[in-house]
Formats: C-alpha cells, structure tokens, sequence
C-alpha cells in the first residue's frame, strides 16, 4: 500500500470512524460444476476486462465461447488463452449485426446466449464537458449497439423455436443520477432489462443484467494486483472481474432458471438509498 492510502485510510479510521478494512479481496469461487455445459455463448467486448474472466469463466463451466470486439489481434490471444472462437464485431455499427449473429451461430454451432459487454465510458469531468461526439459514441456503443443486437438475436433465436438467455452488463451508475451519456445508457440498460424480460417471458428467453461496482479493468485504470483499497464502497475494496463472472455465470446457467428481468448489482449495497444513510 503506498503512502496516499496509508494516510487517506488513517484519516476515515480517525476523523470519521470507518473502520480499517483488510484490502485483500478475499473471493470465494464456485467450483466448476459444468453448470454451462453445452452452452454457446456470445460475448462482446470479450478480449480484455470483464468480457475476458467471463469468457474464462463460462468455458470453465463447460460453454462454448465466442469473443467479439474491434481489436483483431486481442482476439486472437485472448481466445487462444481461453480456448474459445473469436469474430470481429464493432457493436455500434448495427448494419453488421445480421452478418455477426451468421458467423456466430456457424462458429459455435448454434446459439444459447448474448452477453451485451462491450461498453466505454469517456470519463467527461461533468455535464459541460460533454460533447456531441462523446455523447454518440457512449450511447451508440452502450444503448443502440446492444439493443438492436438483442433485436438481431431474439429474431433468430425465435426462428430456432428454443430458450435463450441474453445478459446486460450494466453497471451501478445507473442506479444513480448523472448528468453524463454513461450513467444514462446504463439506467436505460436497466429499464430494457425488465421491458425485454416481460415481453419476451412467454417466448423462453431469459433477460437479465449485472451492475458491477468499480472494477479492475482498462476502462477504470485500476489493477486487479494493485492497490484494491476504495474509501467510499461498503467493503474497503475494489472489485475484480473474477467476482463479476461468478454471478454472471450463475445468471447465464439453467440454475436461475427462474430469474428474468432482475438487475444484479455487485457493490455490496453501495447504492442502496438507505433511508439513515
Ligand atoms: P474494458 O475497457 O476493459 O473492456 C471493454 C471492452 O469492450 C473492450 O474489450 C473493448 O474493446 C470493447 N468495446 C468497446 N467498444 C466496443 C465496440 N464499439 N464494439 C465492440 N467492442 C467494444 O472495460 P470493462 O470494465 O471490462 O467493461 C466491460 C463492461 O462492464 C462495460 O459495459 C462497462 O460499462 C461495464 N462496467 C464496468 C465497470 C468497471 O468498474 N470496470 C463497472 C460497471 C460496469
């Protein structure tokens, strides 16, 4: 731990009273029990991040992987590490999408899952530094993109006449008021959740989300063997997207055969708007 945190964790421990919490992420992980087997699962934005411990973690479980994203060669070494197939795929160019699903279905040998990953957020300081150009790409990437991929995907899946589940990586902003493009399309990811999930019901396909809290990953900048210490989250600590496949995964397997339009938010009630709080 440097010096910064020793300070900023002695000053809560003082000042305000918060406890000095262990920032060693202590993570208990279901032992593989082939709960996926069979599975063909999509994931986009699965090179690196989150995309890539589900990845990992789904064909642990027994699916069968298919990783798609923008970057050609991350690709092709994340999928080699993994052991699954990859396709390119810009999400926010919807005109791709039938063409995507095609390959997919091909590469995997038929279609079970969707897992909208794929996602940025351009960090804009507040509400005046937002242009029109950040605000198209966030929404374009993080709203339009999976939606119409999802559009893309149930019209499939219906013409197979078979269950399905599609997965929504959210996120806890939007669980909460911001005035940016990235807090919104993930407020309006969560409202599509519960729509999709009621709509399609009837049809066999399952909608659920998860809504990470931060995270180790490129997108927030942070480690995953770093510093894991966070002042203002419930547990001390950052979270690490091993712990965001766990539920994931849980989500995606017939075991939750009963959930759908559920936002599974992993903050450990950081965003809870307790009436004491
Ligand atoms: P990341 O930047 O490591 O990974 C994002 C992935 O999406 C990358 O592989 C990237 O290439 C891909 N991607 C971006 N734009 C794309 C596009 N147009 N087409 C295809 N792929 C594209 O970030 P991450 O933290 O792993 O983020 C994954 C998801 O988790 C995102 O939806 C993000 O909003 C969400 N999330 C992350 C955190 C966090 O703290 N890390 C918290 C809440 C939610």
């Amino acid at each position: 731990m440097d010096i910064k945190s020793i300070i900023k964790r002695a000053f809560f421990y003082i000042v305000k009273g918060v406890p000095v919490y262990n920032t060693t992420a202590q993570i208990r992980y279901m032992n593989p029990s082939k709960k996926l087997e069979g599975k063909r699962i999509i994931i986009t934005g699965g090179g690196r991040g989150l995309g890539f411990s589900m990845a990992k973690k789904f064909t642990n479980e027994g699916a069968l992987v298919l990783i798609a994203g923008r970057n050609e060669q991350t690709l092709k070494e994340s999928s080699q590490k993994i052991g699954c197939q990859y396709v390119v795929l810009d999400v926010s160019d919807v005109t791709s999408h039938v063409q995507f699903l095609y390959k997919a279905e091909e590469l995997l040998g038929g279609l079970d899952c969707l897992v909208n990953n794929a996602g940025i957020s351009l960090h804009e300081m507040d509400f005046s530094a937002v242009t029109q150009e950040s605000f198209d790409t966030q929404i374009n990437t993080n709203l339009k993109g999976p939606f119409f991929l999802t559009q893309q995907f149930v019209r499939r899946i219906k013409e197979l006449q078979k269950p399905a589940s599609v997965l929504f990586i959210s996120s806890e902003t939007g669980e909460t008021a911001d005035e940016r493009p990235y807090g919104w399309t993930k407020a309006a990811t969560n409202s599509m959740v519960k729509g999709l999930a009621y709509r399609l019901a009837s049809d066999g396909i399952r909608v659920n989300a998860v809504a990470p809290g931060v995270t180790a990953s490129d997108m927030t900048g942070l480690k995953e063997d770093g510093n894991l210490y966070a002042a203002n989250s419930p547990s001390g600590r950052i979270y690490l997207p091993e712990e965001v496949a766990e539920v994931a995964s849980f989500l995606l397997s017939d075991v939750s055969g009963c959930i759908s339009g559920q936002v599974i938010t992993c903050n450990n009630g950081k965003t809870i708007n307790a009436r004491w709080k």
